[in-house]
């Protein structure tokens, strides 16, 4: 059974002597927040707080507004073995994530309002606020827009055929333009099928070596470079998910000059780990991910576009699977790894702690840039919003151990590895959870 998340309902906070970062404002200072009945009433120094007042000394620790994760796989409908709304807003919690955006390929796929809705019903009662992508193309088939407008009305904030592309050129400038008139972004899964069919991981010297199917990062930049020139022509927003290539940085770097409406964002594992790791785990299933893992060229370009904001965001890309799937030979184990709960540790321990990015411009990438992205309402820790807020210590050392985690999988190549970076707590909807690990 995964674990759950044991809150407790508290209206009335003190924070004391928190480093806080909002980068919405420009924020980053020492100092004291006061929430009562769930909305931040102060924010300044020497807070003094009324009786009756939980308090919490966060003089080791730093406050920012709930994380925002643009890029989640929940497995409902269809696999609840793997995961549920529940387990995976757990992860999400125990991550630092207090939104999470699920991927539109369940089974069936997400392409109906009654499915829309029951996704939403069914965070309510946690600390998440699950905001649905739904499919661009009925069953994600590539052959027929969904049905756009109702889909949006229903509470769909995007739309994306994540798992593969949207099929044809000519359907996804279709799928943009009413996107456009919906004022929702395309979210591309930057894959051209025919290239990568039969692929299991980067076509390079490792899969040379190991002799297995390769998929060519040619295959991620035609569909990048396809959507770019689209999202031009028709003045749509596009999303890439998941970047992996150099050359797609580029391509984006490029569009992003000539005033193009397009974002993008990358995986802790895309940032950290390059293909070599299918060898050096001996064909460990769990290096095995779509976009698979590239090459140190690659991993470069994805921290130079992380540096200058190129890559605006940082999702997960959290995809549970089950062990006895994920149980099989390299070539025949389905792509993916789950991410909530490591994707702190990773961004610290790899970006932030050799001084590849700041804490603040790392927090802006999975707080404000997904919000602006997909027009979510902002978080802010300021006088008058309501408090939803993420506490961690980016100094904390913790050893990733997967039999602890949250979701219902435990597919992570991360299991033993010494990363720094540790959520302490989270707070939201008038709900506070305290990290037992921390
Ligand atoms: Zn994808």
């Amino acid at each position: 059974m995964p674990r759950t998340i044991k809150t407790k309902a508290i209206k009335n906070l003190l924070i004391r002597g928190a480093r806080i970062i909002d980068p919405s404002q420009a924020l980053d200072k020492h100092g004291d927040v006061v929430i009562e009945n769930g909305i931040i009433t102060r924010v300044g120094d020497n807070l003094a707080a009324p009786q009756h007042f939980e308090m919490v000394d966060a003089r080791d620790l730093v406050v920012s507004p709930g994380w925002c994760d643009m890029h989640v796989h929940f497995r409902e409908p269809g696999r609840e073995d793997e995961e549920t709304i529940e387990t995976g807003c757990a992860a999400a919690v125990a991550g630092g994530f207090t939104a999470a955006c699920p991927m539109p390929n369940t089974s069936p796929a997400t392409d109906k309002r009654e499915i829309v809705e029951s996704i939403i019903k069914k965070s309510k009662e946690t600390l998440v606020e699950v905001y649905p992508i739904a499919a661009a193309t009925k069953g994600r088939e590539g052959k027929e827009l969904s049905e756009m407008a109702e889909l949006v009305e229903a509470g769909a904030v995007a739309f994306s055929d994540d798992g593969c592309a949207i099929a044809t050129a000519e359907l996804t400038r279709r799928a943009m333009e009413y996107a456009n008139m919906l004022g929702v972004p395309i979210i591309e899964h930057a894959e051209e099928a025919t290239l990568d069919d039969g692929g299991a991981m980067n076509e390079g010297m490792f899969s040379t070596k190991l002799g297995l199917p390769g998929m060519p990062t040619v295959a991620e930049d035609i569909i990048v470079a396809r959507d770019i020139l689209l999202a031009e022509y028709t003045g749509a927003k596009v999303h890439l998910a998941h970047l992996s290539s150099a050359r797609s940085v580029e391509l984006i770097r490029w569009a992003k000059q000539r005033g193009i409406q397009v974002s993008c964002e990358v995986t802790p594992h895309h940032f950290t780990l390059t293909d070599e790791a299918v060898m050096v785990s001996n064909y460990d299933t769990n290096t095995k991910m779509n976009p698979p893992l590239r090459s140190p060229r690659d991993v470069d370009a994805m921290i130079a576009g992380l540096q200058d904001g190129t890559i605006d965001v940082i999702a997960t890309d959290h995809a549970p699977h089950a062990i006895e799937e994920k149980d099989a030979e390299f070539a025949a184990a389905p792509f993916g790894i789950i991410g909530l709960e490591t994707a702190l540790g990773l961004i610290i321990t790899r970006l932030v702690k050799p001084n590849m990015l700041s804490l603040a411009d790392a927090i802006a990438k999975i707080t404000a840039a997904p919000r602006r992205i997909l027009n979510l309402p902002p978080v802010q820790i300021k006088e008058g919003q309501p408090a939803n807020l993420v506490f961690f210590s980016p100094t904390k050392t913790w050893r990733v151990d997967k039999t602890k985690s949250y979701s219902k999988s435990r597919n992570t190549p991360f299991h033993g590895w010494d990363l720094t970076g540790r959520v302490f707590a989270v707070y939201n909807k008038q709900q506070w959870w305290v990290n037992p690990d921390f």
